[in-house]
This record gives C-alpha cells, structure tokens and sequence, in this order.
C-alpha cells in the first residue's frame, strides 16, 4: 500500500475487538461461556419463522421494518414510530455516533462499559471520555462531572457488561435530567430483559428528548448468530437515525424470526427465569469457593480473584477442562473473569473447575 493511503483520523486507535472464544484446541467437549448467549437457545418459534422465511429469500426485505417495530410496540408498550431497528445492537450504538459525534466531539461512557462505545466513537472521529465508577457500579455524579459543551453522546449499559451491576431509575432520571443540553443519553439495555420489573430505559426513552433506550435479541432471545437489535427514543433522534441507516439492513430472516421471538413472551419467561435462578446458584457456590463477586443482574457473573495471575491461573485450569469464560483485562478487570450463566450442567463444570484451582493452591 503506498504511504499516501491513510485511514480518517481516530482510525489506528481502534484496538481489534476480540469477541469470546470458541474452541480450545485439542478439546471436543468444550462448553461456551465466553459470550453471555441464551444457553436454552432460541423460541422454537423464532426457529420456525426463521425456516420459513426461506420461501421470500429472491425478493428484498422490508426497508421500514414495520411488522417487526409494531410487534415490538405492542410486547412492550411503546410507540412502533420510534422504534430503529438494526444489526445487532452495535449497529445502533453506530448509527449514534455516526449521526451525532465527529471530531472534535466527546462521547462519554463509563470505566468498565462496553468497548463498542470507544470503537464506535472512534471510528466517527470523535473522542472517547472515560467516567471513573464506584465499586464497580456507575457513577451519575461522575458522568455528570466528566461532562463538557463538547459532550455529544453519554453511553451506559444498565445492566452493564462485564460487572453485571445497576443503576436505579431515579439515578438514571438524574443523569438525563443533568446533562448539558446538547448531549443525548443512551441507555444500553442490552441485558434489562434479565431483571425483574426493569423497563430497560423505556419509560425515560419515551418521556425525555435527550434519551434513547438500545435493546438486543442476542441476549435473552438466543438470537446472537442473527444480528438484531433495536432502539427507541424521541421521534427527532429516531429520523436522524433511519436517515443513516441502509434501505436493507436486515434480512428477511433476521426480521421474521425476532418477530417471533420478541411475540414468544412464555418462552422469554422461561429463560428468564431459569437464568436468574442459576445465576443466584453460581455466584453462591462461587463466593463459598472463596471466589466472591457483584450482585448481577444479567446472565452472567463477574468472579474476582485476588490478583490478573490468579484469574489467568484459573482460566488456563478451566479451559483444560473444556471451559470457556471471558478474561476481562481490555474492560480494566484484569483480576476478573465474566462467566455466562450456562445450563445447570455447565454451571455444575465452572463450580468444580473453581473448587479444582482453589484446592490446587492451597
Ligand atoms: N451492549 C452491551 C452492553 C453488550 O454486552 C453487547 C453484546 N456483547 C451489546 C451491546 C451488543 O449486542 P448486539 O450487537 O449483539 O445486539
């Protein structure tokens, strides 16, 4: 490549995402924990609509999503009008900042937030802003200091990944109460399907003109291999956002089989609650492990060990195991491993891999 060839400014300083692993070489009976996926899988419904959509593959797929935005307006109460759809979640995230942040331009998120927030805020030229938190745990105070007149977009996951920790809605109602008047606040529910009684954001995204709510199917829905996501916020910002967007986005298949995911609320339930009851177990056997770790609220748990050797020490043993977990040093946890809440079998292999390196030490 000739030297005169160079990428927008910003570019360089994208570090490569490294998703979760998949494989362990030489291992057969490997169990994935390294990506907070739905271990049950999709609704048997979302797989039948998916099949079917074979029958409409030789035309394009619908441009305005409307089948699939009102299914989601009536699941959970909020007007289909201001509903985005997209490749995932992170195609919201990016359609945000490409609409809202250039250079010059700051996008804020929290210290330990999702690393799509600097890649996406990068890669529109503008500059990530670090907000420091407490214990783990968002910290509105701090977001609101760390705010400036070039403060263009103001990212937190509620839940967030890795910690598994929350906010209140109060607390968020404060954040988008106080920022300055120029910033939009978007609260990334990608796993608020996980907790009780939680809009996700929903209530905010549709009373303030300053916040936007962005939801996934990759997570509770089991859908991850499909790519979809979705965002709802004022009518001005959602224009601005499908103006962005690309005509065709998703795929007919991606659209038939979330619509019947996000209409199959029993199956939703099922998982649910079968998550929350073998994620409590987890963290329990865990901390009686001497392993101790945040209250979570998503479908994975963050286990701290007393220092990055003793997590890598642990990892190398879990994976000679056949057991994959996420190291989380690129969030700044090196001393942590996020592990997703598998089935009860696979939560049983990580609680023995643990009880394995605890004794080994000792
Ligand atoms: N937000 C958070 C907090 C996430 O953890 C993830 C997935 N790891 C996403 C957004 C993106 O999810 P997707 O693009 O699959 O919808």
């Amino acid at each position: 490549m000739t030297s005169a060839i160079i990428p927008q400014p910003g570019i360089l300083d994208i570090a490569l995402y490294q998703g979760g692993k998949a494989k362990i070489d030489g291992v057969t009976d490997v169990v994935k924990l390294s990506s907070n996926e739905n271990p049950f899988g999709a609704s048997p419904l979302a797989i039948e609509a998916a099949k079917a959509a074979s029958a409409t593959f030789h035309r394009y797929p619908s441009t305005d999503h409307a089948s699939l935005r009102h299914a989601i307006g009536e699941v959970h109460g909020l007007d289909p009008a201001r509903v985005i759809c997209g490749v995932g979640s992170d195609e919201i995230i990016t359609f945000l900042c490409q609409a809202y942040a250039g250079p010059g331009d700051e996008v804020l998120h929290t210290e330990h937030g999702f690393l799509m927030y600097a890649i996406s805020a990068k890669a529109s030229g503008a500059t990530p802003v670090v907000a420091p938190e407490i214990e783990r745990t968002a910290d509105v105070d701090a977001l609101l200091a760390a705010c400036t007149d070039r403060t263009k977009l103001v990212f937190i996951a509620n839940p967030n990944n890795p910690t598994g920790t929350m906010i209140g809605g109060n607390e968020l109602a404060r954040l988008a109460d106080g920022l300055p008047p120029q910033a939009i606040l978007v609260i990334d529910g990608a796993y608020a399907e996980y907790v009780d009684g939680y809009d996700g954001g929903a209530r905010l995204a549709d009373t303030r003109d300053n916040v936007v709510m962005t939801r996934t199917f990759s997570k509770l829905y089991g859908l991850g291999g499909l790519r979809i996501g979705w965002g709802y916020g004022p009518a001005a910002i959602i224009d601005v956002l499908n103006r962005v967007r690309g005509p065709f986005n998703l795929s007919t298949l991606q659209l038939d089989a979330a619509e019947a995911a996000v209409r199959d609320q029993a199956y939703a339930e099922t998982c649910r609650a079968e998550n929350a009851r073998l994620r409590d177990k987890l963290a329990h056997d865990l901390a009686a492990l001497g392993v101790p770790s945040d209250t979570s609220q998503a479908n994975f748990v963050l286990a701290r060990f007393a220092s990055e050797q003793e997590a890598i020490a642990c990892d190398e043993l879990l994976q000679s195991r056949g057991v994959l977990v996420r190291r989380v040093g690129s969030y700044g946890l090196p001393h942590c491993l996020r592990i997703t809440v598998g089935d009860a079998a696979s939560c049983d292999r990580v609680v023995a891999g643990v009880a394995a390196f605890q004794d080994a030490k000792s």
